[in-house]
């Protein structure tokens, strides 16, 4: 089963239904073979290697379609990359083609000479009249469908390679987890270019044969305004949206079947200010690049705040000690290890990353290390993400789960976000820093104490510092580096 076809199961049975921002599945479908074609005839071949570097529009769609078709290798790229990273991700991936847009090509130019297609030619061959050719070539389960580069929040990303059956599956996952059907319109503002908005929100949409609208960029008051849609039913968002949507929200809240958070911890006091302003629960789920998603949070209930679930259909998880791959007893922290058909075959010609990416247990089950450290709360039969291990402060030989101290900051009043991270200290080897985003008048002292009446003193952040905004990546992540190293 590839990716494909799930799409051609849904063209099949619906072909007038709306597909993406209103186009129907035939249309699209006769729009990318359009594509294709065009794309056949400016060189691309299967196995190619074809970036997708253009905003949230159409073409990135039509050229995402027709690059699986003829069997092509689809790299998406952050928007926000710029000459280093581009050049970087390009020539790693020994990329043939890049679709660009006005915005991204001045900035693809200064990265190097590419052979590059246009989003605005790419619409207009979509658009052009004659019957549509279907592609030369089929692509296998097996093949390599996408290289998806990871955030990177340390040292260069690395490219997770997907193939056509990880992008089926890891669809299929989400839209079985959340009952996702074809009378669903999902909206989204999220970027095509990661996983959350192309594995889950578009593959998803395809598996479900549902409609998908989406934006360019994410406005609080414009999403809602769109989520009053009479036929709109689901939002996917990152913790940060949610927040935005809480803060913007005057007059009746939008009325939806499923909201789902994602990409980073949702704070649990979010999770609760929405459901006493907004009606609803939101459904907490963890994923990542080289795996899609691994937990969700059961859509019929109850939902967790702070958790994320249990394992979604077809995925398995198990929490280990670092570096093993034996379970470790129920309720202790270990790393969260990923097991199932979504999982990615390793990253793209780095032998040495793939191999210290996965752990095979003595079934032979190849595990991917997540190197996010979790706990697997029996009270709540839930797992609870507590960190990642790169993150993890060891202070005095005590550790500090940066997340557990984030959510006590966020509960205090006048304190809208926070990161926590480990500075270097000579007597203790590491001390809890925070940094924090604070309303009108900070009292550092005050929230210390505060912190004390509910935290051990060693977890109890050693020095307070307000920041304008907290440095965060395109999906809204902070970027905990940044922070410690301009320090
Ligand atoms: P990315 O590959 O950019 O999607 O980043 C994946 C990482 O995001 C995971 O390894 C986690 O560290 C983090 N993440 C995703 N979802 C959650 C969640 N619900 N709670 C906590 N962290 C999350």
């Amino acid at each position: 089963m590839t990716l494909l076809d799930l799409f051609d199961a849904a063209r099949s049975e619906r072909a007038d239904a709306p597909a993406v921002n209103g186009r129907s599945y035939a249309g699209l479908h006769a729009a990318s073979l359009r594509v294709a074609r065009r794309l056949h005839e400016a060189g691309l071949r299967a196995g190619d290697r074809f970036a997708l570097y253009c905003e949230n529009r159409l073409a990135f769609v039509y050229a995402y379609l027709a690059g699986l078709r003829l069997g092509a290798v689809i790299v998406p790229v952050n928007v926000l990359y710029r000459a280093a990273e581009l050049e970087h991700v390009l020539s790693d991936a020994a990329v043939s083609l890049v679709l660009t847009s006005a915005g991204t090509r001045p900035h693809l130019a200064k990265a190097g000479a590419f052979g590059a297609v246009d989003a605005a030619a790419v619409e207009a061959w979509a658009m052009e009249s004659g019957e549509p050719e279907p592609p030369p070539v089929a692509p296998g389960g097996d093949d390599d469908a996408a290289i998806i580069y990871t955030s990177g929040t340390t040292g260069r990303s690395k490219g997770a390679v997907l193939t056509h059956t990880n992008l089926a599956a890891i669809a299929s996952q989400v839209a079985v987890a959340w009952r996702w059907t074809s009378r669903d319109t999902l909206y989204v503002a999220l970027p095509l270019f990661h996983m959350h908005g192309l594995g889950a929100a578009l593959n998803g949409t395809f598996a479900a044969g549902g409609h998908l609208l989406f934006d360019e960029r994410f406005d609080a008051a414009r999403t809602l305004e769109t989520l009053h849609r009479d036929d709109v039913t689901m939002f996917f968002g990152v913790p940060t949206m949610y927040v935005r949507l809480l803060e913007s929200l005057e007059g009746a809240p939008p009325r939806l079947r499923l909201w789902v958070s994602g990409s980073a911890a949702l704070a649990s006091d979010v999770f609760a200010g929405f459901e006493a302003r907004f009606g609803a629960q939101i459904l907490e789920r963890y994923g990542a690049t080289e795996f899609g998603f691994a937990c969700t949070n059961r859509f019929g209930g109850p939902r967790v705040p702070g958790s994320v679930g249990i394992p979604t259909p077809g995925a398995r998880v198990r929490v280990a000690a670092p570096g093993s791959a034996t379970p470790l007893p129920a309720g202790e922290v270990g790393e969260m290890l990923v097991a199932g058909p979504g999982v990615c075959r390793g990253y793209w010609g780095n032998p040495q990353a793939t191999a210290e990416a996965f752990v095979l247990d003595e079934a032979g089950t190849r595990w991917y290390r997540s190197g996010d450290l979790a706990r697997y709360d029996t009270a709540h039969d839930v797992y609870r993400i507590v960190g990642r291990i790169k993150e993890l402060i060891i202070t005095g030989g005590f550790n500090v789960y940066p997340l557990e101290v984030e959510n006590e900051l966020n509960r205090l009043p006048g304190i809208r976000a926070s990161a926590v991270v480990g500075m270097p200290d000579p007597a203790r080897g590491e001390l809890p820093w925070a940094f924090v985003e604070a309303d009108g008048a900070f009292d550092a002292g005050a929230v210390r104490a505060a912190l004390g009446e509910r935290l051990a003193s060693f977890k109890v952040p050693r020095e307070i510092v307000v920041v304008d905004e907290l440095p965060r990546n395109a999906l809204g992540k902070v970027e905990k580096h940044k922070l410690r190293d301009a320090r």
